[in-house]
């Protein structure tokens, strides 16, 4: 299932397979719309646009978002509170994450190029 997302940090409107709570850009947090998926598709360029103004409003964004708890019950959501001790907000945890994959990823290319094996 596609669920739209809004990345303030970015401005963008993000459509992600399942209910995401980063960023795939920058790692910010993102915020999950009410808007289906199916009702965003059917929005022409002009509307979408109109749409992405509205998110960067604050006050706006508060009526369109929607909160996704259902995640408190997925089994990675339990491993990484497993492993929060310091106790912090769960995006935190999850652009940690992110940031170390993709660091893992750029190193894995330079030794592809350099033919290292390190
Ligand atoms: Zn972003």
């Amino acid at each position: 299932m596609m669920y739209i997302h809004y990345c303030k940090h970015c401005n963008r409107i993000f459509m992600l397979n399942g209910h995401k709570m980063i960023c795939p850009k920058c790692t910010d947090p993102l915020t999950e719309l009410q808007i289906s998926y199916l009702d965003y598709v059917d929005l022409d360029m002009e509307q979408r646009q109109a749409f992405k103004e509205t998110c960067s409003d604050d006050e706006k964004l508060g009526q369109l978002r929607t909160t996704y708890r259902m995640y408190k019950y997925s089994k990675w959501y339990k491993k990484l509170q497993s492993q929060n001790t310091s106790d912090l907000p769960i995006t935190s945890l999850l652009s940690e994450i992110a940031r170390q994959n993709m660091n893992k990823d750029k190193r894995i290319n330079h030794a592809e190029k350099t033919g290292s094996q390190s």
